[in-house]
């Protein structure tokens, strides 16, 4: 077990923020969902104290669809999407591995998300 300190932020900077999780044993999920593939958003899900937002709160900006559950936020300046609250995990915050500085995503074992199926999915994780 090692627990590390990343930081991470979306391309402009404004949005800036740190987590705390070991990349070892956290949970981390490939979705095949209609957004997820888009962005391309590989998802870290930390409790809120693994968590701490250190600037931008006033550019980001969210953006809903379908069942409006899922609180997709987004950078207003550059468009990246860094964290979002799921709808899988509302009282979790879901961070997008790919805007963490220093993690080779390549290295990462995600476990696979039928997300397509969403319901189904949700029952069998
Ligand atoms: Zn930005």
């Amino acid at each position: 077990m090692t627990t590390k300190t990343y930081d991470g932020s979306c391309h402009c900077q404004a949005v800036r923020f740190r987590v705390t999780t070991d990349l070892d044993t956290a949970e981390i999920l490939d979705c095949n969902c209609s957004i997820c593939t888009k962005k391309g958003f590989l998802h870290l899900i930390l409790e809120h104290e693994q968590f701490e937002l250190l600037s931008g709160a006033e550019s980001l900006t969210e953006y809903r669809f379908n069942t409006g559950a899922a609180k997709h936020q987004f950078c207003r300046i550059c468009g990246i999407h860094p964290f979002y609250i799921a709808r899988s995990d509302p009282n979790k915050i879901d961070v997008n591995l790919h805007c963490l500085d220093g993690v080779d995503v390549a290295t990462l074992t995600p476990v696979k998300f039928d997300g397509q199926n969403w319901e189904e999915a949700i029952k069998v994780r």
